[in-house]
Order: structure tokens, then C-alpha cells, then sequence
């Protein structure tokens, strides 16, 4: 299996970093994959991580592809409520910041829902889906979606880029956000949800912390990453918001792997308690949510 070894940071290209964990997959390989921490810009990555050409057999499970599951048990049906609901609050959120509406691109549009409730709300929308299956998905919802940045005009510009639980997936980190940024219009916003590796829910479950999600994800974000993130590639981050359902969510999935054998119904009590811990500290204490929703400016 191809892995490749990183010799500098992906974010700042500083060659200073040291060991951080070593986290199994315990959604689908079961392997073991090392992380480092760099000493410079606080990032977490995975490395050795497998290259862009052969990570594809870690996405292949029916769960990973899950959500577009027609059945009706009661966790199915839970899941497309919420759905309902946290994409309507990423609607709001758009129109918070353009009340006029105006045009969003969203990287990594999965199946679409989002994009297909942003148009129908009044936004000339656009996806990118890498996913030959999500991208057609997703055209046949009526948004144009591309399978590559590259696919885009170059004169193409937005309103709003938005990378939704995206970022922390894609290999080619530094080139994809320059490309994605030639896109952003002067006055406009860069969307960017990531889990955050010093929430309530990662430290109190460690290694069995499910938003690891190795070796899938590349990158393991916090507050201050994002903002030498920010720093590089000339942004400032307007404003850091919560995403409170990922709390319960990373925690269901996160005591499943702690406790295999137990009753998935005492799992599903535990991670509620966790889940509200989470949000209720980060409320109270220190913004440290589960997952955090950054928007960022040109500066
Ligand atoms: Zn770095």
C-alpha cells in the first residue's frame, strides 16, 4: 500500500515536527496511523498517510456513503431531521452575510442538499464533487456541480466558498485553497467547518475520539492552526462558530469504538451526556466546540 511520508508541515512547510499519537481506524481498515504535531503552526497531521491515488479503499464502506440510505429505522430518520435542520441554519448563516443573496460555491458538496436549499432560497449556487456518484447526485438535484476546481472559469468568481467538514480531506491543501481563493470575490467570505482536536469530546475520549477518523482525515485542526491557516494565506477570521449537533453526533460514533460490546442504546445515553458536556463548557468556558464553523475575510 502506497503511503507517502511527509518531510514538511502541509500547512507552513516548516520542517520541525515531532510525534503526536498513534490512532487506529476504527471505522474501516482497522489500521494503525501515526499523527505529528508541527512546532510551528500547531498543526496535527496524519503521517504517513496514504497518497491521493490509493486512499480510496479507505472511503469504501456503505456507511461512509450512508446518508443517502432510504431506510426508515428510527436513527435514519433522527439523522435526516437533523439534516433538515442544520441545513437550513447553514441558509441562515449565508444570508446573514448577504442578505441580498448572491453566489456561493461549495467545495466538496457531497449529494447537495445544502447547495439545492441555498437556490431554492434565492442563491445562484455551484458544487464541486470529486465523488463521480454525489456529483451526479447532486446535478440531478439542478446544481451545477463540477468534479474539479479546475473544471471552473477562470473569471469565475463568489460570494461565499464554503468547505463544510471538507478541508480536513483534501491532500493537496496548500494548492487547493490558493486555486479556491482566485475564486472569492474581494469582499467575500471563505466558509470553513472542521472538527476541533481540543473540544470536551476529544480530550475525554482520546484515542477513540471518532473525528480523528484516520487515516481519512489528513489534518486535525484547533483555534490556533486555523489562525496561522488565516495569517498564510493573507485572511483573518471574522468570526469562530459553534456547531453544536457534531458534539452528539462524534460522540454516538466515539463510544461505539470505546465500547464495542455494550448496548448500542447505553452508548446512545452516554454520548448524549457527553455530547451536551461538550457544548454546554464550550458555551460557558471556551468556544471549544466539537466541531467550529470559521468565517474568514480577505484582509
Ligand atoms: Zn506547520
Amino acid at each position: 500500500m502506497p503511503l507517502e511520508k511527509l518531510t514538511h508541515c502541509p500547512l507552513c512547510k516548516s520542517g520541525l515536527f515531532l510525534n503526536h499519537s498513534e490512532i487506529k481506524d476504527h471505522s474501516i481498515s482497522k489500521e494503525n496511523f501515526y499523527t505529528c504535531k508541527c512546532s510551528k503552526c500547531d498543526l496535527v497531521f496524519t503521517n504517513p498517510r496514504p497518497d491521493a491515488d490509493s486512499i480510496g479503499r479507505y472511503y469504501e464502506s456503505p456507511e461512509y456513503v450512508s446518508h443517502q440510505n432510504k431506510s426508515n429505522s428510527l436513527i435514519n430518520i433522527a439523522y435526516k431531521l437533523i439534516r433538515m435542520y442544520t441545513i437550513r441554519k447553514k441558509v441562515n448563516q449565508i444570508n446573514a452575510y448577504f442578505p441580498g443573496k448572491g453566489s456561493i460555491l461549495d467545495y466538496g458538496c457531497g449529494t447537495g442538499h445544502f447547495l439545492k436549499a441555498a437556490k431554492a432560497d434565492g442563491w445562484k449556487v455551484t458544487g464541486i464533487e470529486p465523488n463521480p456518484t454525489a456529483n451526479t447526485i447532486s446535478n440531478s438535484h439542478g446544481v451545477k456541480t463540477y468534479l474539479a476546481y479546475d473544471e471552473l472559469k477562470k473569471s469565475k468568481t463568489f460570494d461565499i466558498i464554503s468547505l463544510f467538514h471538507v478541508l480536513e480531506h483534501i491532500h493537496a491543501l496548500r494548492s487547493t485553497l490558493k486555486n479556491l481563493l482566485k475564486h472569492l470575490k474581494t469582499d467575500g467570505k471563505l466558509l470553513i467547518a472542521v472538527p476541533n482536536r481540543e473540544s470536551f469530546d476529544a480530550q475525554h475520549y482520546k484515542e477513540y475520539w471518532a473525528a480523528w477518523d484516520v487515516p481519512r482525515h489528513l489534518y486535525h485542526f484547533n483555534q490556533s492552526s486555523i489562525q496561522k491557516l488565516a495569517e498564510e494565506f493573507e485572511l483573518q477570521i471574522e468570526s469562530t462558530l459553534p456547531m453544536p449537533f457534531d458534539a452528539y453526533y462524534v460522540s454516538i460514533l466515539s463510544e461505539k469504538y470505546q465500547n464495542p460490546s455494550r448496548s448500542g442504546l447505553l452508548n446512545i445515553f452516554r454520548a448524549l451526556q457527553i455530547g451536551s458536556k461538550s457544548n454546554e463548557s464550550a458555551s460557558k468556558k471556551d468556544n471549544q466546540y466539537s466541531s467550529l464553523l470559521f468565517i474568514l475575510k480577505k484582509k
